[in-house]
């Protein structure tokens, strides 16, 4: 029989959805990564009687339940009366757990009070789980045949109380030897119907198990295969030879994003670049400046969103705008050719286009965005048209711009129609 979890996730901010469960979702997505499911996940509410029912259904088909939140100083906070209640013991003072609190609040300059000392009383015969972020600790206790791991609700302390004691714990009661390997590859600048559907002709071995992530808008890739190393390098070989010759996988590090990756290849490079934004209004350098460190090659730029702005700070001629519309290759290449001058950059990225919802036109309907990219080789324009919202208009040329920026550096031509979704 497989060893099984459960979690009983409290508090009634979850119930009336204030707060969604990501302590659950958290669980759920380690122990997955180590070929355990969860058994159940239940939420309930501050409610004694609730909870105590609660736990009695997860202790009845579980082996181990792990409990989130409850465990603060305030009347609310009931997990720790709960498991003395199902366990049948009283709660006493842990030394350890007051010396913790005392010393926890001391660093803070101030004094431990009588509310706040209730944190330091757990079931008797419990083990305590440290707590090192945070006040309260939790603890260990056995509930008929079952384990019962009591952790704080705040997520940064669950995941570490998760980490350090529960996670080793469970696999070495699972016997978890087996883990669970992934590939993960991140593509930007293709839909993802489009990416499935090239995976999907790869007709990859049934051994390896494909999962994509739509995550606005990049699409996440990750192959998963228990044990057999081999069969996961080959169809990740297969998913590379797909989408790297045309330049679509930003990386294949789960934990990098595309302004990461982004960041990362301008330090290496020791480049620098500027901006000239009409619709986006500042989001690329927004971009460009999020990751600490980006002052090593952001210089600015103009945001130059009227005609006037364009024609002024970054010598649009009027003729231009007239013949071809602010929103338009002509323009953006000479906007990206202007700031690349005035800031004196390797590269400058330039934006304009129609975010919505007016604006649009037939000829250049809302989500028509031009990008442009100058550099000593020239500047390259490309359209960008992504039919949304005017955030995701927006959010989308700004990333897309970034996009084209990365390929430049590596040299990854841009192929036909990109960014627009299809290749
Ligand atoms: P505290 O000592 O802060 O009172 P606690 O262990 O009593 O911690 P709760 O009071 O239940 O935990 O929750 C603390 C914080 O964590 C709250 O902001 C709450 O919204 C959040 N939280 C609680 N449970 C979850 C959960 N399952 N998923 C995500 N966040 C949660
Ligand atoms: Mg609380």
């Amino acid at each position: 029989m497989t060893f099984s979890v459960s979690i009983l996730a409290t508090g009634s901010e979850l119930l009336d959805g204030r707060v969604l469960d990501t302590n659950s979702h958290f669980v759920a997505r380690e122990l997955s990564e180590r070929g355990l499911k969860l058994k159940r996940v239940l939420c309930v509410d501050d409610d004694i009687d609730e909870l105590l029912a609660g736990l009695r259904q997860l202790t009845e088909v579980s082996q181990l339940v792990i409990t989130s939140g409850g465990l603060g100083p305030t009347s609310d906070d009931l997990t720790r009366d709960l498991l003395a209640a199902a366990a049948g013991v009283s709660l006493v003072e842990f030394p350890n757990a007051r010396a913790h609190l005392e010393s926890f609040y001391r660093a803070r300059g101030r004094v431990v009070d009588s509310t706040n000392l209730r944190q330091a009383l757990l079931p008797e015969g419990a083990e305590m789980i440290p707590n090192p972020i945070g006040t309260a600790p939790g603890f260990i206790v056995r509930v008929g045949t079952s384990i019962v791991c009591s952790l704080s609700g705040v997520p940064r302390e669950f995941q570490r109380m998760f980490n350090e004691t529960v996670l080793p714990l469970v696999v070495s009661k699972a016997g978890l030897t087996e883990t669970i390997q992934r590939r993960s590859f991140k593509v930007f600048g293709l839909p993802e119907s489009l990416v499935g559907a090239k995976v999907e002709d790869l007709a990859l071995s049934k051994e390896v198990t494909v999962s994509y992530r739509a995550a606005f808008p990049e699409v996440h890739v990750t192959l998963k295969c228990s044990g057999a190393t081999r069969l996961l390098d080959e169809a990740a070989a297969a998913v590379r030879g797909v989408f790297a010759p045309h330049g679509f996988i930003f990386t294949e590090d789960p934990k990098i994003t595309l302004l990461q990756s982004v960041h990362a290849l301008l330090l290496a490079n020791g480049l620098t670049v500027a901006t000239a934004e009409s619709c986006t209004g500042g989001m690329v350098g927004q971009f460009l400046t999020q990751q600490p460190g980006s002052s090593g090659y952001f210089r600015g730029g103009v945001l130059a969103y009227s005609d006037e702005v364009k024609r002024r700070e970054l010598g649009v001629p009027e003729t231009l705008i007239s013949s071809h519309g602010a929103v338009s290759a002509e323009v953006v290449a000479v906007m990206a050719e202007a700031a690349r001058s005035k800031f004196k950059t390797d590269y400058a990225l330039a934006v304009s286009g129609v975010a919505g919802p007016d604006g649009g036109s037939d000829a250049k309907p809302v989500g028509t965005v031009y990008l442009g990219v100058a550099s000593s080789a020239g500047v390259l324009t490309r359209l960008c048209f992504y039919a949304s919202e005017r955030e995701n208009v927006r959010r989308y040329s700004s990333l897309a711009v970034l996009d084209m920026l990365r390929r430049s550096i590596l040299g990854a031509a841009l192929p036909d129609g990109y960014p627009v979704m299809k290749f």
